[in-house]
């Protein structure tokens, strides 16, 4: 009849997995339930779920991970609407929400790793992950080794043992940006029987994790499809119904959960993420440049730009870049130095997390560890840019410059 499919309510009943990614930001997940004729999907809040007999509520009880609901930890339908949006970012199958970017790496490590295995993990890895490595894991009997996160696959075969089960990658890596061989390093997990899990924060939809091997993918919603500073929260994706019983599975035993009201503001992120990534990737590059000009830089840690080291990987195997990226000082510069140059910037905040709508700079010395690559060439500052007019970013940035000693 020529008119679109709607349903009772009104709502554009939509092959959204065949569209553009801004298509499917803006139509997917809605409605997931009821709405009324209302445009967004409600916030679902509750512990106890009725269930209509006693009989009813022991089957569902074995269904739960097949989203039949019986207690709020199991999630509802907020959680599912989000998730959905989610998986269909990372092109996987099945999504787990957890409380906090942090949660989503530690659900994972714990799923599939016990005493007595191994891990093999980016020596860039976001910190916390490192800690927990080092922290946590190692109490319980994990042992992991940090790898040099370029590392080619024939470098990194040696590394994998008997009882290697997670090959973990993070992608460019944190505060130092590496780009990493994901197809040829996922390859040879899965000959060698590891499960690989990448965090995606940074690749967000630029990267496509499954694509490249993956089996697990990370991301701290917390970041870009929050959008907005004011929420933290994790999803861990996959693309196997086993993998999935693994992840939920553990989820449920540690009691993960995440709240529903962060979840409808995470779903309210990713409605406009689409065009917040275009400006910021842009705005970023517009900045990086600038500061690569400069005399007081040494280099620029933004794998989009043709100098960077990770460029041709990140050409291969990205469609493009976030706003996250990192600014290496001339070496005769002290962290003092460096420290009094943040300090004194007007428009930038000193502060960690990024992917929100405002710019943010921190000093990258205090935040790196690592043992096995080589040490940055002199101070380094990580800048997120956020939604500010570029011009008085760059004007902001010149005079915190001028701070610095000839
Ligand atoms: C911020 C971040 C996380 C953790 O997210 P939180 O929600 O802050 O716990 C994990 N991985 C990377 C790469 C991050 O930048």
């Amino acid at each position: 009849m020529g008119l679109a499919a709607r349903n009772a309510e009104g709502h554009l009943v939509t092959d959204t997995p065949k569209r553009g990614f801004a298509t499917r930001l803006t139509h997917g997940s809605r409605p997931p339930v009821r709405s009324h004729g209302f445009v967004n999907p409600p916030v679902y809040r509750g512990s106890t779920v009725l269930q209509p007999s006693c009989e009813a509520r022991v089957a569902n009880g074995k269904r739960r991970f097949e989203r039949v609901m019986t207690y709020g930890t199991q999630g509802g339908p907020t959680h599912y609407a989000l998730e959905d949006m989610v998986a269909g970012i990372e092109g996987g199958t099945h999504c787990t929400i957890v409380g906090t970017g942090l949660a989503a790496v530690a659900v994972p490590l714990l799923a599939f790793l016990k005493a007595g295995d191994h891990c093999l993990m980016p020596d860039s890895a976001y910190g916390p992950a490192r800690a927990l490595a080092e922290g946590m894991m190692k109490g319980w009997g994990i042992e992991t080794t940090f790898y040099e996160p370029t590392t080619t696959a024939e470098a990194l075969a040696p590394h994998f043992r008997a009882n290697t089960r997670v090959l973990y990658l993070e992608s460019p890596g944190s505060h130092t940006f590496e780009v990493q061989d994901v197809p040829a390093l996922t390859a040879l997990a899965r000959a060698r029987g590891a499960v690989s899990m990448i965090d995606n924060t940074w690749g967000i939809h630029h990267f496509q994790p499954f694509a490249h091997g993956c089996d697990v993918s990370i991301q701290a919603l917390t970041k870009y499809v929050g959008g907005h500073s004011d929420i933290l929260l994790g999803s861990v994706t996959v693309k196997s119904e086993a993998h999935h019983l693994a992840v939920r599975g553990a989820a449920s035993a540690m009691g993960h959960y995440a709240s529903p009201d962060d979840c409808w503001l995470a779903l309210r992120g990713a409605r406009t993420m689409a065009v917040r990534l275009q400006h910021q990737e842009q705005a970023a590059l517009e900045v990086a440049r600038w500061l690569q000009a400069r005399p007081e830089v040494h280099s620029i840690l933004h794998p989009a730009l043709p100098e960077d080291p990770g460029h041709a990987i990140w050409k291969r195997d990205f469609t493009g870049a976030c706003s996250l990226f990192g600014v290496v000082f001339q070496p005769r510069y002290t962290e003092a130095d460096i420290f009094r140059f943040v300090d004194g910037l007007k428009l930038f905040g000193i502060g960690a997390s990024w992917g929100g709508y405002e710019s943010l700079a921190l000093p990258s010395g205090p935040s790196i560890s690592r043992s096995v690559s080589r040490p940055l060439p002199g101070q380094a500052v990580r800048l997120h840019i956020g939604l500010e007019e570029v011009a008085d970013l760059i004007a902001d940035l010149e005079q915190g410059l001028a701070s610095l000693p000839r």
